[in-house]
């Protein structure tokens, strides 16, 4: 790039354009990006991101694969690029169903690289307004730096009473101890979240999902994660489940992180959440490597069902499986009563 710089002779209007292109590509965010584009990014590091392929739908967790340095994509599930293009470019145009400038335009407003010289009002200003959803989205993340013991201290002095009242949760002092709750995290919004550490196997310290306190979140930003968070090789509260598996060797894996605390009011401690409505590959070679029987209650809704469905289907001929529903239709087991889950689990020996 240097050397073009240098080059003091005109470009053609070609290379001028290709140049701007290369420039504009090399500023795009890849993670903001898509996940603007509504990529669920199962894994990104310096190189490359990894996603289930929005295009074609599959939920294979890396079967998309972005290059960071070239913005260059490839579908190994579907070779979705063959038919789409392989560029960053052909990849908006698709998703937004934008012509080639449009698309070009759209990376200048996620980038703030104009490389053309005139803008219209028009065009100019839905690129304004696609720049604050990418703002948007880019806000909801929480960055990792604080994930460590020291600060986990902290914010356990500053743990609101949002899950005691909660109404069907009736979550107690003790058991949001035991699950070492904290408080006090404001997001870059100005929103303040309880903090729900997540430990891995080992018990190390690796995420935190903080929850909005003040009603004010979106729906879908109730939960942040810490950036980079990579939850396929993690179950939570796998740490202190594995002490109670007993004789049997039984586990019984939930979706989300209250549920794991009603099974423990219950008596359940032998309990962990996927932190989702499926249980990741990583997640069920954690569970192959640590226990004989899997019992599974996912919530009472569509993608539980589904993930329920799923499971038996991944897992059945590798371990002792026994999915259990929920006879209540759109609860999850964070609603039910204790004695409502005593009933529906039963007896583990
Ligand atoms: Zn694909």
């Amino acid at each position: 790039m240097g050397m073009i710089m240098e080059n003091k002779k005109p470009f053609s209007d070609k290379e001028e354009f290709r140049y701007k292109l290369h420039l504009l590509k090399e500023n795009i965010d890849v993670d903001v990006l898509l996940r603007t584009l509504g990529f669920n990014i199962s894994k990104s590091n310096s190189k490359e991101v990894r996603a289930p392929c929005k295009i074609h739908g599959g939920d294979n967790k890396t079967s998309f694969r972005m290059d960071k340095q070239t913005k260059n994509w490839i579908c190994f599930s579907h070779n979705c690029h063959e038919e789409i293009g392989y560029d960053v470019i052909s990849l908006v145009m698709h998703m937004l169903n934008l012509d080639f400038s449009e698309a070009v335009r759209y990376l200048e407003s996620v980038t703030g690289i104009n490389i053309y010289d005139e803008l219209s009002y028009l065009e100019f200003k839905r690129a304004k307004d696609r720049q604050e959803v990418v703002q948007h989205a880019s806000k909801y993340e929480l960055p990792p730096k604080q994930v460590n013991e020291e600060y986990l201290r902290n914010f356990k002095k500053f743990r609101s009473n949002y899950f005691e009242k909660e109404k069907n949760g009736k979550f107690t002092k003790e058991v949001l101890d035991e699950f070492e709750i904290g408080g006090g995290y404001v997001d870059r919004y100005g929103f303040q979240r309880d903090v729900i550490p997540i430990r891995d196997k080992g018990s190390k310290l690796v995420a935190y999902s903080c929850r909005d306190i003040t009603g004010k979140a979106d729906e879908d930003y109730k939960y942040l994660l810490t950036e980079g968070f990579e939850k396929d090789v993690v179950l939570y509260n796998l740490h202190k489940a594995e002490n109670y598996i007993g004789k049997s060797k039984t586990i019984i894996v939930v979706e989300g992180f209250k549920s794991v605390w009603k099974l423990y009011m219950a008596g359940y401690k032998n309990v962990v959440a996927c932190m989702g409505s499926n249980i990741t590959h990583g997640q069920q070679h954690l569970l192959y490597s640590t226990v004989f029987t899997v019992m599974t209650l996912f919530d009472g809704d569509t993608a539980g069902i589904k993930g329920t469905l799923n499971t038996v289907k991944n897992m059945s001929d590798k371990i002792n499986l026994i999915p259990l529903f929920l006879p209540y239709d759109g609860k999850d087991p964070a609603d039910c009563s204790v004695d409502e889950l005593k009933d529906i689990i039963g007896v583990i020996k």
